[in-house]
Formats: structure tokens, C-alpha cells, sequence
């Protein structure tokens, strides 16, 4: 039997696991001991564990969408300015070129380039580390096409619904309200939000728990709360891939609900 053929065997077995959208905020919650990634460890043992997981990161923009193919993606620390200690970080989970494969497959509609170079960024490993501390879980991750518009996004995404029936966690990872240009340093351990924030957060919340995915595709119409809160699209887009997924039957329940420096909200969505 061929790696693909196990593959499918091995996954056709399986029942729908949920899907994630997960707000990553800050590096640093991959070391620090707080509220976000107790709710990153919760919601991980609330369900049983995926065979493999598909992360959709803010951090990876490429023109044309990419798959990462190989066997042992690298631990990328994409960023500047923290301490040492984060740098140390490594996150050693096997990639899965059989999963990586079959995305191809399944994304019929756009050309889907194999990528060797990528690994894990760290919208993929500053939450993982927390979900699946042992880094036993194969992770393959998709990039951003930054030439798709967000209805292109969601079309594509959709092509993906039936890796959940097959054990495979889809995990988008971003942030809903995301202005980091407005961010108050000196308020970062308040529980507040700026009033266009919380006024976008929570037209936001309504769409998502409401099922009115249109409004969330077409958010550039939303007006000034959400022109403030999405000043550019990456952090936003992860959620599209994951609202794509839903069926009728799913629940949606939302989880590390809170507000950071008052323009950032570390807002994360379960699906199923
Ligand atoms: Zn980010």
C-alpha cells in the first residue's frame, strides 16, 4: 500500500473533528503562562486528537496558494525584538507530504504550489506548543494568496470540508480586531477595548455565532469600525477558511473572548 492509499484508509474511519479559528496575539504566549493558552489547552482536550492538522497563518502571504510538503518543517521564529528565550523555541512536529498531497487534490479550482521552503511560523507554533505540547501531531500549513480576493478565500476553503470527516484539524490563526498601529502599550494587561473595536468585535461575534458569513466575506462594507479593525486583510482572512467549513449541524461557540491593549482581540472561534 502506498503512503496516499494508507492515508485515505487511515482517515476515512474518522468522524468530524471541529474546526478552529484561534487568535494568536502576541509571540509571547508561547512562553507566558496566562488566560489565552489555558483556552488554547482547553479547547484541544475537548475534542479527541486529530491525525493531522492544517493551519491557515496570517503570517504566510505568498502570490498563488502553497502547501508545505516536507517531512520536517522548521521552526520559524518571524519576528523581531523579544527576548532570547523565545528565539530558543523549537517545535519539532513532523510535516505529512500525504496530507499535503491530498489538499492538492482537493483544491481543484486553484494551482496549488508543493513548498519545500516554509515550516512553521509562528501563527502555527506559538499556539500549537500549547495544544500539543508533545509535537506528535503531523503539521502541514497553507499560505494566503494575497492576489485572491476574501470571497476567492472562502470559495477555496470550502473545497477543504472534507478533511474534518477525515480527522484532520483545520486551525485558522489570526486575529479578528487586529490594529496594531493603535495598540496602548501601556494598557496591555486591561480588560479594555477602543469603542470602535468593541463595536466591530461585537458586529463581528453577531455574523459569526448568526451564521451570516456573507457579511463577514464582504467586512470592506462594514464601514469605519471595520476599516479601523481590519487595516489589512491577513489576520481577518484565517476566519474565512474556517467559517467555509461549517455545516448546518455544527455548534459555534467562541472562546479567549477578551481584548488586548484595547485594539488587538484574542477572540477565537469553535466550529463543530
Ligand atoms: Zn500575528
Amino acid at each position: 500500500m502506498n503512503d496516499k492509499k494508507r492515508l485515505e484508509n487511515d482517515l476515512s474511519a474518522t468522524s468530524k473533528i471541529p474546526a478552529l479559528f484561534l487568535g494568536h496575539g502576541s509571540p509571547m504566549n508561547a512562553l507566558e503562562e496566562n488566560e489565552f493558552v489555558q483556552g488554547f489547552r482547553e479547547v484541544a482536550v475537548s475534542f479527541k486528537a486529530p491525525k493531522a492538522i492544517l493551519c491557515i497563518s496570517a503570517h504566510w502571504e505568498t502570490r498563488g496558494t502553497r502547501v508545505t510538503t516536507m517531512r520536517n518543517p522548521r521552526t520559524i521564529h518571524d519576528f523581531g525584538g523579544f527576548p532570547s528565550e523565545l528565539y530558543a523555541i523549537q517545535y519539532p512536529a513532523p510535516g505529512s507530504p500525504e496530507l499535503a498531497g491530498e489538499i492538492d487534490e482537493l483544491l481543484s479550482s486553484a494551482s496549488i504550489r508543493l513548498d519545500e521552503e516554509w515550516g512553521l511560523d509562528h501563527g502555527s507554533w506559538t499556539i500549537l506548543r500549547h495544544m500539543y505540547p508533545n509535537a506528535d501531531v503531523p503539521v502541514v500549513q497553507l499560505s494566503l494568496d494575497n492576489t485572491k480576493s476574501p470571497l476567492e478565500h472562502y470559495t477555496l476553503a470550502k473545497e477543504l470540508r472534507k478533511l474534518r470527516d477525515r480527522g484532520v484539524l483545520v486551525v485558522g490563526s489570526g486575529n479578528l480586531v487586529h490594529n496594531l498601529q493603535h495598540l496602548s502599550w501601556s494598557r496591555l494587561q486591561e480588560n479594555f477595548y477602543f469603542d470602535w473595536a468593541e463595536e466591530a468585535s461585537s458586529t463581528m461575534k453577531e455574523f459569526i455565532l448568526d451564521g451570516n458569513h456573507q457579511d463577514l466575506i464582504h467586512y470592506s462594507r462594514q464601514g469605519k469600525t471595520f476599516q479601523m479593525s481590519i487595516p489589512t486583510p491577513e489576520h481577518f482572512l484565517p476566519l474565512l477558511y474556517i467559517l467555509a467549513l461549517q455545516s448546518k449541524e455544527d455548534e459555534i461557540s467562541l472562546f479567549n473572548d477578551k481584548p488586548v491593549g484595547g485594539s488587538l482581540s484574542m477572540t477565537s472561534v469553535k466550529i463543530g
